[in-house]
């Protein structure tokens, strides 16, 4: 797989690159009438350089990696498929079993990168065994995790095996931004990087219409969506996976990757959205 000269791409610790900027597909495959139109938007993406797709077990209830499985469909080697098995499903027994559902329902032999979706009650180093029965079968190429904070990634670094984390998936978006005081210094001092969900906010409608945004975006003749991902994707450390449902929306996306905001749009953009100045906790959709 190889990254499109239009998106840049990031590097995992395993020294593999991927393409920083993705595709979501949260709420995807949630109508069957839908779900023709959102593969081509899909398809439409890769075409455009997306070539990494994030989905999970419990999008749809599966139907997001049905989705998924119609977009991918004789390209599968153009793509870096990432799924994420529920803590529910993260035990030693859970999480192949859970990995074999959702194979079946991408119709592929493999994930490229499988993260536990967030932390719940089985202990880490079950789940990490787990990931790791499933790269010697060759089922997930890498591992990952989802909504950990700080305090959660060091104790993910003292399991066995723990330190080939190769992501971890936040919300990061610039109306959240407390993951820059400490989770992402935290893991570029080791090489992992971040991959950042909801680039457009909780509420896109309203982080898109922000002064910042919009002002930004005037300056550049793009829109405040463009905006919103180049600036997620600035410190070459961050993997965006927005979601795009509309070809017109995928098309957009697919162009920010190559916007370069300058220091004054950045200061902008602090001055509107501040930058933490201590601890917080992790935010969490
Ligand atoms: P998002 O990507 O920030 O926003 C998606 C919304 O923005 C959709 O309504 C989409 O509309 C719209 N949109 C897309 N491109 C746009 C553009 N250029 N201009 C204006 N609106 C645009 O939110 P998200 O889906 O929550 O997050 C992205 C992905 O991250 C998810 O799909 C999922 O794969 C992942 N995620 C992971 C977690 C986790 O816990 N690990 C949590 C949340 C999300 P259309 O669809 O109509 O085009």
């Amino acid at each position: 797989m190889s990254a499109s000269p239009r998106v840049p791409s990031v590097r995992l610790p395993s020294g593999e690159q991927v393409p920083a900027l993705g595709q979501g597909t949260w709420y995807m495959g949630e109508r069957r009438d839908r779900a023709r139109a959102e593969a081509d938007a899909l398809r439409l993406g890769l075409d455009l350089g997306l070539t990494l797709i994030d989905t999970a077990e419990m999008y749809a209830d599966g139907g997001a990696e049905e989705v998924v499985a119609e977009a991918i469909a004789g390209r599968r080697d153009e793509v870096f498929v990432v799924s994420k098995v529920y803590p529910h499903n993260a035990s030693r027994k859970g999480v192949p079993a859970a990995c074999e559902r959702s194979l079946k329902r991408l119709r592929t032999d493999r994930i490229d990168l499988y993260l536990l979706h967030w932390r719940g009650s089985h202990p880490l180093a079950e789940t990490v065994a787990a990931f790791e029965a499933l790269q010697r079968a060759g089922k997930i190429r890498h591992w990952g995790v989802s909504n950990l904070d700080t305090d959660d990634m060091e104790e993910l670094a003292e399991v066995p095996g723990g330190e080939a984390c190769a992501t971890d998936q936040v919300l990061y978006h610039p109306g959240s931004r407390g993951i820059e005081f400490d989770l992402l210094p935290w893991c570029a001092d080791r090489g992992i990087p971040l991959m950042a969900y909801s680039p457009f906010g909780h509420d896109p409608a309203r982080l898109l219409r922000s002064r910042a945004l919009t002002a930004v975006a005037a300056r550049h003749g793009v829109t405040p969506a463009q905006v919103a991902i180049a600036w997620g994707l600035r410190s070459g450390r961050v993997i965006s996976i927005p979601k795009a449902a509309s070809a017109d929306h995928v098309r957009e996306n697919a162009t920010a990757a190559t916007l370069a905001l300058t220091p004054e749009d950045l200061a902008e953009i602090d001055a509107a959205h501040p930058p933490p100045t201590r601890k917080q906790s992790l935010a969490m959709l």
